[in-house]
């Protein structure tokens, strides 16, 4: 792929501007996103990507005067490879206030008690989302790359699919998507758009395995879309859900721990902390950092372990967020309140346990911190990733120091040498620090080194070269999944065949191909429309028409008896041509139904919503109005049993399309249509299908057939098309072409 342009979205710029007396000013944001992608952004020229140059489309921190916005868009442009997106205060208040940081973050952080349910915050956040399409509707070329971040976009997918249909497109998410459960508690058409929207991506990105699960769970349950391989094919492209845990800049860290600021700031802290063992904690205020929990944690070892009382130190940095927001003023009032309990209690007057800072940290402060302390308490009660673990570990070249890690971090999937403890108990939290406290000096070594290894080769610059390398194969296979889309040429080629021939051949299945599924087969009549387009096609008398289905002949004949077509049913047990009668196309037997009849039952009635179809010869069992995991599931152990209790039938049994059918051996939809093709040659040819059982048909057809297959799925036939609709189109264009050739 020769070089293309990416360009990544995200709520924030990579700085924030502001204005003071008419000065605007430029200042590098730290943290978040921006500090993730600078590092991989930095050596995009130096690593082998498809993509060389990039522009960063977001936010600037600030509500911009009109007359400002020009200037800043200029300067964003020039020095910062960036495009800035304008919003009002009362926008900014309900969309990132509002949805993202009171519904939204708490939702999928697990704290559903805190979560704040406003429509106005919704309809804010779909607006923001469609002004950031807008925007990039302006500046998008097809050849673009896009990757577009968190949980503030989520909608953006989608909608600019719509203006860019073709554009490689790449989701990623840096928070926790939350169970089915938790995330079904948004209201219905809220849920239902988030998913649409992610789902407009090519490419999803997760943390880890368990969030990309939760996802793909949401998506079949909500949607009814079931994955491969976390790959999902939607009907005008393909997504893939993959995990793609986060790194850090390690050689930064690494070679920081030398240079003389942090050396500098490390002699400082030593020498009021002397020999006192430190542990270390550093997280941003917020609920889902579990601090409150730590506290308790430490304040439980103080207690049990007296020993350690005057030997040991927490040194508590709580980074300022969200200031001003009711919850988190009073999360903070709540901590300091529980650090000046606990010093009260356990503090002399030559010894703080508790020493608690309230402020963002210099970069060589926090590395000078990371090195000197003995423990690092990472604990949060739920954390999409948490880089702190992972800075910790990198600023140890010694490889001393001891990590205790929440089981409930994303990071603790990669750093399983870490201590993983479970947040919530505070006895857990007490011993592993005492664990921690004395693990010997080698044991602090070996673990350190496999997780140092691990966080240098998946660094920050391989995490998002992989998803960019991922994105551009999922380009890849949506090229050739769509290969075959049949384009107007296409179509306008088969009916061009169609005029110019004498001798037609048309084969076609009914449900799915001409006829869209319902939840009971007996409702899916054909409409007014259906059989006008039949009852044309099979007027023409070049035409022999045929409908190939799976459905029992009572019910063909009923519906389409009365025209001068050929009807195959049970998928090619039984055969009717235009004039004649019904046969059966070899001798065959069905004394094997009432063996199988009672087990298909059985599994009927433990799966509410299933039944058994009773056809001559055959049976089939539905679950189509099934619940969507229980019916797979059910599916399955039916499916395994069948084929056991078969194994010595001359039966064949078939998974269809939500369908279990057990049939004659021998019996199959390519065989039926034999019967037409050897009876004499044909000069146009064309077969309609939308599942496997077509598959049999379209194998045996000769090459110059075009053949059709409805739904995007790996097929033999030559072209897709979307839906039912676009076949009664092309059948409905055919027979006019004739007409008005003449
Ligand atoms: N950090 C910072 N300033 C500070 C303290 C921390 O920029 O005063 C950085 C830290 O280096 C880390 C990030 O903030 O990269 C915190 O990331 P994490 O995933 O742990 O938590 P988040 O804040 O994203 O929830």
């Amino acid at each position: 792929m020769s070089a293309r342009r990416m360009i990544i979205v995200s709520n924030r710029l990579p700085f924030t501007v502001t204005q003071e007396n008419g000065e605007v000013r430029f200042t590098p944001s730290v943290g978040g996103v921006a500090t993730g992608l600078r590092a991989f952004l930095e050596s995009l020229p130096n690593i082998n990507l498809p993509v060389q140059e990039y522009l960063w489309v977001g936010w600037p921190g600030a509500t911009i005067a009109d007359d400002a916005k020009e200037l800043i868009t200029a300067r964003a442009a020039n020095e910062f490879h960036s495009y800035p997106v304008f919003f009002s205060e009362k926008e900014v208040e309900q969309f990132y206030q509002g949805f993202c940081n009171s519904t939204i973050w708490p939702l999928f952080h697990y704290f559903p008690m805190n979560a704040r349910f406003d429509g106005t915050f919704w309809q804010q956040y779909v607006k923001v989302n469609q002004e950031f399409c807008n925007t990039l509707a302006q500046i998008v070329q097809p050849d673009d790359v896009l990757w577009i971040h968190d949980y503030h976009l989520m909608l953006l997918p989608q909608m600019l699919r719509q203006h860019a249909p073709n554009v490689l497109m790449g989701f990623f998410l840096h928070i926790p998507f939350p169970s089915y459960e938790i995330f079904s508690l948004l209201p219905p058409q809220c849920r239902r758009q988030i998913v649409e929207g992610l789902l407009g991506a090519n490419l999803i990105g997760f943390h880890t395995y368990d969030y990309m699960q939760d996802f793909l769970r949401c998506v079949l349950r909500i949607l009814g879309y079931e994955n491969n391989m976390g790959q999902i094919l939607l009907s005008d492209h393909v997504v893939k859900a993959d995990c793609f845990p986060m790194g850090i800049d390690f050689d930064t860290f690494q070679r920081a721990v030398s240079t003389p600021a942090v050396i500098t700031e490390k002699e400082e802290l030593l020498k009021t902390l002397g020999n006192t063992k430190i542990i270390l904690s550093v997280d941003r205020l917020d609920y889902s950092k579990g601090i409150i929990n730590r506290l308790e944690g430490f304040e439980t070892l103080l207690e049990a372990y007296p020993e350690w009382r005057a030997n040991v130190a927490l040194i508590m940095i709580v980074v300022p967020s969200r200031i001003g927001v009711l919850d988190y003023d009073q999360m903070k009032k709540q901590i300091e309140e529980c650090v000046g309990k606990i010093n009260g209690k356990f503090g002399t007057i030559s010894w703080t346990p508790i020493i608690y800072q309230f402020k963002a940290l210099h970069f060589h402060q926090l590395v000078a911190l990371y090195t000197i302390s003995h423990v690092a308490l990472v604990t949060p009660l739920r954390d999409g990733m948490n880089l702190i673990a992972k800075e910790y570990i990198a600023s140890k070249p010694d490889k001393t120091g001891v990590l205790i890690l929440s089981e409930m971090a994303g990071a603790a999937k990669e750093l399983g040498e870490a201590l993983i403890i479970n947040p919530t108990t505070k006895e857990e939290i007490a011993n592993a620090i005492v664990e921690a406290l004395q693990m010997p000096l080698e044991e602090q070594s070996r673990r350190n080194a496999i997780m140092q290894h691990r966080l240098r080769r998946y660094n920050v610059v391989r995490w998002a070269a992989d998803f960019i390398n991922d994105l551009a194969t999922a380009g890849e296979h949506q090229r050739s999944y769509f290969a075959k889309v049949l384009t107007s040429t296409d179509r306008r080629h088969i009916i061009e065949q169609y005029s110019n021939s004498i001798h037609r051949l048309v084969m076609l299945d009914y449900d799915g191909t001409l006829m869209p599924f319902v939840n009971r087969p007996a409702l899916a009549k054909p409409t007014e429309n259906i059989l006008n387009i039949l009852s044309e096609l099979s007027s023409q008398h070049q035409n022999e028409l045929v409908l190939i289905s799976g459905r029992d002949k009572q019910t063909l004949q009923e519906w389409f008896g009365a025209l001068p077509m050929g009807l195959v049913a049970e998928h090619g047990a039984w055969i009717k041509n235009s004039t004649g009668e019904w046969k059966t196309l070899k001798p065959l037997a069905n004394d094997w139904k009432p063996k199988l009849l009672p087990i298909l039952e059985s599994y009927a009635d433990r799966l509410p919503g299933a039944f058994v179809e009773e056809k001559e010869y055959s049976l089939v069992w539905h679950y189509r109005a099934a619940d969507i995991e229980q019916g797979r599931h059910t599916a399955h152990e039916l499916m395994d049993e069948m084929l056991r209790f078969t194994a010595n039938i001359d039966v064949q049994v078939v998974q269809g399309k939500k369908i279990i059918e057990v049939r004659n051996a021998g019996i199959n939809k390519g065989a039926a249509a034999s019967l037409w093709l050897s009876q004499q040659s044909y000069d146009f040819i064309l077969s309609i299908g939308d599942d496997s059982t077509d598959e049999d048909l379209f194998a045996i057809l000769p090459e110059t057939a075009f053949s059709i297959r409805v739904g995007v799925e790996h097929t033999q036939a030559r072209f897709h098309v979307q839906s039912p609709t676009e076949v009664l189109r092309l059948l409905g264009e055919l027979p006019r072409a004739v007409t008005d050739r003449h």
